[in-house]
């Protein structure tokens, strides 16, 4: 089932045009990864599609129903979370109280406690550090918060902006196994990426975007064996 649409989508800043016509789909239970350099419109798409940003032009549909004008707070309540780019936490709270807002609004407390082990369960360091402000914690560890935060509305699409940006390599793959093993319990994972090794390694389908547009498209292999990609975005001839 397809589970995200986006439909000849262009967003702009002002007059400057970030993303050209675009059109993609996210079927549920994939791991979808987005890669392109700089400035290539990454979290613009990402934004666009958590309801931060609005398109001057398309369409977004989430499970058939159209969200392209839908406000974010409900696009989360309807099953779209993201874990931001620069990880986005709350400093000034505790570990325990940046999870707690990603459960905010909900009702189903039962569950919020799973979603809560759950979190726990993926990352054990932030049941240690569950007192710890956030801001004090390490940036691998930010961005399990980030990442815990997010889950913790128990998405059905988990967004993720750049989670291996500015760690260390032991922490980049931990991260990529992780997002692995949460799509394996069931989340369906849209990811944007320049570490376009590990992101098209992990995922069933990619898109390579570059300025605004959707240059390349294929399985997850089959862009890391194509020419044009590797030379551009794998760092070999
Ligand atoms: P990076 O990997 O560097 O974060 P990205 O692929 O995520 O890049 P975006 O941040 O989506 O790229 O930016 C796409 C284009 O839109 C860029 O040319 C950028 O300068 C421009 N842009 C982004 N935010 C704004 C803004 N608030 N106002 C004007 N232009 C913007």
């Amino acid at each position: 089932m397809t589970l995200l649409e986006l439909k000849n989508v262009s967003v702009h800043y002002g007059r400057i045009q970030a993303i050209s016509d675009m059109s993609f789909s996210v079927e549920e239970g994939e791991i979808v990864s987005l890669i392109g350099a700089n400035g290539a419109g990454k979290t613009t798409t990402m934004r666009t599609i958590s309801g931060l940003l609005t398109p001057s032009a398309g369409s977004i549909t989430f499970e058939g129903q159209d969200i392209t004008r839908m406000k974010a707070h409900v696009r989360v309540v309807q099953g779209i979370s993201q874990a931001p780019e620069g990880r986005g936490i709350f400093p000034g709270m505790t570990v325990e109280e940046n999870l707690d807002m990603g459960s905010y609004g909900r009702k189903d407390r039962t569950k919020v406690s799973d979603d809560l082990e759950r979190v726990f369960d993926l990352f054990p360091r932030l049941k240690e550090r569950i007192k710890q402000f956030g801001g004090t914690m390490s940036g691998g560890e930010q961005q399990m918060l980030a990442i815990g935060r997010a889950l913790m509305s128990n998405p059905k699409l988990l967004l993720l902006d750049e989670p291996s940006m500015g760690l260390a390599p032991q922490f980049i793959r931990q991260i990529f196994k992780i997002v692995t093993e949460i799509n394996k319990q069931g989340t369906t994972v849209l990811l944007v990426e320049q570490n376009a090794n590990q992101a098209l390694a992990r995922a069933h389908r990619a898109f390579v975007l570059e300025t605004g547009s959707i240059t390349h498209r294929g399985t997850g292999k089959e862009l890391l064996a194509n020419p044009a990609v590797k030379e551009a975005y794998l760092g070999v001839g």
